[in-house]
């Protein structure tokens, strides 16, 4: 692992709550299936290594607490919270969005990500309505162009989508501004930014001051995020927004049965080979560290017993020198407690830890789970099936070795059936969301940034159910 470089804040007693994510693990599969448904170089390097202390807690905190570890942006100089926080999903009450808010600021975090698509457009709005309340530089907006729909691909659309953010946001700049879900192919590129004059519309922005840094998100077709890094002396990309965790480092491949162009350490090299920072999102792979194998959860515990999954994978992507920010959504306030105590400061992997990862990716990679990340994008399916509720409930089967396979005994097999079976009326209690309900129409295909099959995977289901 490359040289760490870190700056911290000052060394002192640090708030220490006892809240972990195994809480997670106790939660009912119902409620979790339920819960899935939407219906829809560095310039300066100080390290501080102090073992945590657990002291009461007491409001408010001294800033001199403050133990966040920051990386500074190579352009600006900013220093940027090693955790962002991420809002895709955000508790629809402005009180609890505050609270969370409030109690990330005050604990150093200070990069807050979203988009005009997540929550239908009300993530901004209650963000903007959260953040709005401190000053205005104690915080970093990022938010995105997100013209995905192809009736949104006229210069008209994509820069009222732009002047929308700013007013729901209610700010008059944007610190970090992305070009969302780059990978559709050149084509899209060209329909959603180059050909219509959007990206030089964006590149006077940032002339004018009104977008601090401009870069892109990717997903999808390695030959887009090529292309625009390989044209940095055009578009001097501020930073890249990638999928990264280790899992995908490797692995990120078989996405749907189709094999994905680049794995994230392509992603990463290049971008640091280009200078430009990167961005990380899904460091959980979307919660898929969270329910892995009881047999790879244990080879973690062995190391380290109190650690969870999820510290484990964030001290894996912040020991990655070249990363600005990693992006957790933290919709629960004792998750945003433990993320925080995760990355104040940051615990970097040893040379050791990183290969019992990477071991612990490749066995992982060896389970035919489908890749989906639960993040709904693809939702709603006009005939109403649960696209990633279906996925979370065949993927727990398949981890926990409960799906039933036709080379176990008659007995065994109709046993694993049965509780296959019952399980997945239970998690999906309406008919009108089950797999067999898909009309193969395609309609959410486009829509997957992890390019999954979606009615293939689907039909996988429809089969195992029908074994009987
Ligand atoms: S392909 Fe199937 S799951 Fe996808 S939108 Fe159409 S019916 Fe729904
Ligand atoms: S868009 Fe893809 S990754 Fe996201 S929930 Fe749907 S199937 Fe899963």
């Amino acid at each position: 692992m490359k040289e760490m470089s870190y700056l911290c804040g000052v060394l002192n007693q640090n708030l220490v709550t006892l809240h972990t994510m195994e809480e997670n693990k106790n939660m009912s599969r119902r409620e979790f299936i339920r819960r899935m448904s939407f219906g829809a170089g560095s310039a300066v390097a100080l390290m501080a290594f102090e073992p945590f202390k657990l002291i009461a807690k007491e409001q408010p905190m001294n800033p001199a607490d403050i133990r966040m570890t920051y990386r500074v942006q190579h352009g600006s100089g900013e220093q940027i919270s090693l955790l962002g926080f991420g809002m895709m999903r955000l508790p629809n009450n402005q009180e609890e969005v505050n609270k969370l808010v409030d109690y990330a600021i005050e604990h150093g975090v200070n990069y807050f990500d979203t988009a005009p698509m997540y929550m239908g457009g009300q993530s901004e709005v209650l963000m903007g309505n959260a953040l709005s309340r401190h000053p205005r530089n104690k915080y970093f907006v990022a938010t995105k162009m997100s013209n995905q729909n192809q009736r949104q691909w006229t210069l008209e659309a994509s820069k009222q989508m732009y002047e929308q953010s700013m007013k729901k946001l209610k700010v008059d700049y944007i610190d970090y501004y992305l070009l969302h879900g780059i990978g559709g192919g050149m084509d899209n590129l060209k329909g959603r930014f180059l050909d219509n004059g959007v990206l030089d519309f964006l590149l006077k922005e940032r002339e004018a001051g009104r977008i601090k840094h401009l870069g892109f998100s990717y997903h999808g077709d390695v030959r887009d995020f090529d292309y625009l890094l390989d044209n940095q002396a055009k578009y001097h990309w501020d930073f890249v927004q990638i999928q990264m965790n280790f899992l995908d480092w490797r692995h990120a491949s078989m996405r749907g049965g189709r094999r994905s162009d680049a794995d994230a350490e392509y992603l990463y090299d290049k971008c640091e080979k280009t200078g430009v920072q990167c961005v990380v999102m899904e460091p959980l792979r979307g919660g898929a560290f969270g329910r892995m194998a009881q047999e790879l959860t244990d080879q973690l515990k062995a190391v380290h017993p109190d650690d969870s999954t999820a510290r484990w994978a964030f001290r894996w992507v912040g020991s990655h020198t070249n990363i600005l920010t990693t992006l957790s959504g933290m919709n629960r306030m004792d998750h945003l407690e433990e993320n925080v105590k995760t990355f104040s400061p940051l615990d970097p992997c040893t040379e050791a830890e990183n290969r019992l990862l990477a071991s612990i990716a490749d066995q992982m990679s060896g389970f035919p789970t489908i890749p989906c990340t639960t993040c709904s994008y693809c939702m709603p399916c006009p005939f109403g099936v649960n696209i990633p509720g279906n996925f979370a409930y065949y993927n727990e089967a398949v981890t926990n070795h409960t799906l039933p396979l036709p080379d176990k005994s008659d007995a065994g097999f109709a046993a694993a059936f049965a509780k296959f079976e019952d399980g997945y009326k239970k998690a999906l209690a309406d008919k009108k969301q089950w797999a067999e309900q898909c009309q193969d129409c395609e309609e959410c295909l486009s829509k997957c940034p992890q390019q999954i099959r979606i009615p293939n995977q689907l039909a996988r289901i429809v089969e195992t159910l029908q074994k009987k």
